[in-house]
C-alpha cells in the first residue's frame, strides 16, 4: 500500500536449513509470537508505524521432480510468486498459469490460498513444509493438513505461529480436460487479441500463453504493482457469503446483482466489487486515498496517506454498504 513503517530490527533468511539450525534465531526471533513475518508486503496494510521484529525470507530456491504424468515442483518461500509462475509455465507445464501476476512471495501464497481467474493455490496445492515457531519443530504438512479454503487456510486461523519454508505443487505435463477454459469474463477477448497478435492457433495455447492473457486482463484492473504509485493491496475486501433467503431479497430489489451459488444449497456468494460499486464509491477520493476507478474492491494510496486514512476509508464503505444491502464486507489483508 506504500504506507511507510519501520521495524525495530529485520532478520533476513538467505539458507532455510542453516538458519533454523542457530538456537538465536529460534529463539530469540521465531519463538516471539510479537516477531512479524512478512513476505512482499502486498497484503499488509501497516497502520502502526513502529514495528519490533521483522523476519523475512528470501532462500529463493526451486526444482522439480518428475513422477510421469505428473511433476512435483518446489519453491523456496522467498521465491516470487510470479517468478515461479513464469518458471513453471516456460517448462510447458500446466496448473500455476492462473496466478500470474499476482504480486508477492511463494511462503504467503498458502496463507490466503491465492487464487484468481477460476483457480486458487489449494487446486494443485501438494504439501507444505513449515516451522511451528510455537513448538519447535519441522513439519511438512499434506494439503488437506494446511486446510485451505476461500482466501483461509489454517495459518491464517493461527497467526503468528507458523513460518512457510517451502511450497510443493503438483503440475501435469498435459492441459487440463477443460483446456482452455475461458469461461472467467474477461478473458475469451483477451485471448483472441493475444492469439491474433501471436498469429497462433487456440490449439497451439500453451500454459505460458494463458499466464500472459491473464497478465493482460489484470494490468488492465488492476494497479501495477511494480510502480511505486498508486499503492494498493488489491482486493481489499472478501466476496461475502449469505442466506439463500437474504440473496432473494437482494434480487428482488437489484434484479442485476451477481449471485453464484455454493456446495451450500443455503448460501450464496455475493461480489463485494458490485455492492461497493452500486453504493457509488468506485473512483471516489478521499485526500491521498481512494477508490480505484477501474475496479471497486481496490483502495489506493495516491501517494502520502497513512495506513489509518486507508483503514478508516475501508470501514466507511463496510459501513455504507451495511446500509445499503445489510451485507456484512470483511478486509482481506492483515491489519498491522
Ligand atoms: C495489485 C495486487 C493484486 C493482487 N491480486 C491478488 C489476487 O488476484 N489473488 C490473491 O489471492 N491475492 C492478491 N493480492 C494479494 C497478495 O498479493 C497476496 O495475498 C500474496 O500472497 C501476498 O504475498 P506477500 O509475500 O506480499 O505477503 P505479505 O503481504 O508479506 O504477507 C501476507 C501474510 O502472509 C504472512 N506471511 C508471509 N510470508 C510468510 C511465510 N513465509 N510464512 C508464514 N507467513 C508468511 C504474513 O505474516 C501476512 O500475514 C494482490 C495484491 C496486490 C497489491
Amino acid at each position: 500500500m506504500r504506507v511507510d513503517a519501520s521495524a525495530d530490527r529485520f532478520l533476513q533468511i538467505d539458507h532455510i536449513e542453516r538458519a533454523l539450525a542457530n538456537p538465536r534465531l529460534r529463539e530469540e526471533w521465531l519463538a516471539d509470537p510479537q516477531t512479524l513475518v512478512v513476505g512482499g508486503g502486498s497484503n499488509i496494510l501497516f497502520v502502526t508505524e513502529r514495528i519490533g521484529k521483522v523476519v523475512g525470507i528470501k532462500a529463493a530456491d526451486h526444482g522439480f521432480v518428475d513422477e510421469g504424468e505428473t511433476i512435483l515442483a518446489f519453491a523456496e518461500a522467498g521465491l516470487g510468486l510470479d517468478d515461479w509462475v513464469r518458471l513453471t509455465t516456460a517448462q510447458g507445464l500446466y496448473g500455476l498459469e492462473r496466478l500470474a501476476e499476482i504480486p508477492g512471495t511463494v511462503g504467503a501464497a498458502p496463507i490466503q490460498n491465492v487464487g484468481a481467474y477460476g483457480m486458487q493455490l489449494c487446486d494443485v496445492l501438494d504439501s507444505v513444509e513449515l516451522w511451528d515457531r510455537q513448538k519447535q519443530v519441522l513439519l511438512h504438512w499434506t494439503a488437506e493438513q494446511c486446510q485451505l479454503s476461500y482466501r483461509n487456510s489454517r495459518f491464517k486461523s493461527e497467526p503468528n505461529r507458523w513460518l512457510v519454508l517451502r511450497v510443493w505443487v503438483r503440475l501435469h505435463k498435459k492441459p487440463p480436460a477443460d483446456w482452455p477454459n475461458f469461461s472467467y469474463p474477461g478473458l475469451a477477448d483477451e485471448a483472441d487479441a493475444y492469439l491474433m497478435t501471436k498469429k497462433s492457433p487456440m490449439s497451439a495455447l500453451a500454459a505460458s500463453d494463458m499466464a500472459e492473457i491473464v497478465t493482460r486482463v489484470r494490468r488492465k484492473k488492476l494497479p501495477d504493482w511494480r510502480q511505486l504509485l498508486p499503492g494498493s493491496l488489491g482486493s481489499f475486501f472478501h466476496n461475502p457469503i449469505v442466506s439463500l433467503q437474504h440473496a432473494n431479497k437482494l434480487k428482488a430489489n437489484w434484479p442485476d446483482v451477481p449471485l453464484y451459488a455454493l456446495d451450500d444449497p443455503d448460501s450464496v456468494k455475493l461480489s463485494a466489487g458490485w455492492l461497493i460499486e452500486q453504493a457509488g464509491w468506485r473512483g471516489r477520493i478521499f485526500g491521498a486515498a481512494g477508490v480505484y476507478d477501474r475496479h471497486a474492491l481496490v483502495l489506493i494510496n495516491r501517494g502520502g496517506a497513512d495506513g489509518k486514512e486507508i483503514l478508516q476509508l475501508a470501514e466507511a464503505i463496510e459501513a455504507d454498504v451495511w446500509r445499503h444491502f445489510a451485507v456484512q464486507i470483511k478486509t482481506e489483508p492483515m491489519i498491522v
